[in-house]
């Protein structure tokens, strides 16, 4: 548990020296804590040693853990990473408040209107599939732009950036400096980009959020 808290700090310090070194003017980087696969006992005392905003990957697992955290700590922030299927909005909605992983139409349609439903307005990114791999989530590069438009005007929902994954095993920045440009063109702000083998670089590439799981809570043993 202590080991935790120590790579926290650690990860703390090396955000705020990426900060440093980037170019002035840049938004405070947001750190995202991805707490997938690790049970509450371990997510305590990251709570405990300040961090405030944590990130899933599955709404069913969140739902076992997250509702008795965040009665615990109401302060809490927590955002969907993982995919969304249209049969858990619903479930998304009333726990998420930020969900990173809009990319396509009719996701954008089913937070909207679970989101009038329950009174409830979480802050939403478009996902972008920024190496156009098969295999990945996310809008293609192209579409982000006016997709996200979509996402604001015609669906109302809370647009609040663009998010990415690189491709593994090639170098990111290229990737990350896309994504900068592609929120610009946007007329957004925030860029989630970076996890925990390259946050450094995405803060140098303008990241104004980084989502770090194993370099805080150490190797995932599934998913
Ligand atoms: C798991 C995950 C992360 C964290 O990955 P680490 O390499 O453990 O830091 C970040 N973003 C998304 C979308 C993830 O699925």
């Amino acid at each position: 548990m202590d080991e935790m808290v120590e790579r926290l700090t650690s990860v703390l310090r090396k955000i705020a020296a990426a900060e440093e070194a980037r170019e002035a003017g840049g938004d405070p980087v947001t750190l995202v804590a991805v707490s997938k696969t690790f049970p509450g006992d371990a997510i305590r005392p990251v709570i405990e040693a300040g961090a405030r905003v944590f990130g899933e990957n599955k709404v069913q697992e969140a739902q076992q853990k997250w509702p008795e955290l965040k009665e615990a700590y109401p302060d809490i922030e927590l955002r969907l990473l993982g995919p969304l299927q249209s049969n858990k909005a619903r479930d998304a909605v009333a726990l998420f408040d930020v969900i990173e992983t809009v990319d396509r139409e009719k996701i954008a349609a089913e937070i909207a209107r679970e989101s009038h439903r329950q009174g409830r307005r979480p802050r939403v990114y478009v996902q972008v599939n920024i190496g156009r791999e098969p295999q990945k989530a996310g809008i293609d590069p192209d579409e982000a732009v006016a997709f996200a438009r979509r996402c604001r005007e015609v669906h109302a929902l809370e647009v609040e950036g663009l998010m990415c994954i690189p491709p593994s095993g090639e170098p990111p920045a290229p990737f990350f400096e896309r994504l900068a440009e592609l929120t610009d063109q946007a007329g957004l702000s925030r860029r989630s980009m970076g996890m925990s083998g390259d946050y450094e670089t995405a803060i140098l590439h303008g990241a104004t959020s980084v989502r770090v799981g194993s370099a805080i809570f150490g190797a995932r043993t599934y998913a």
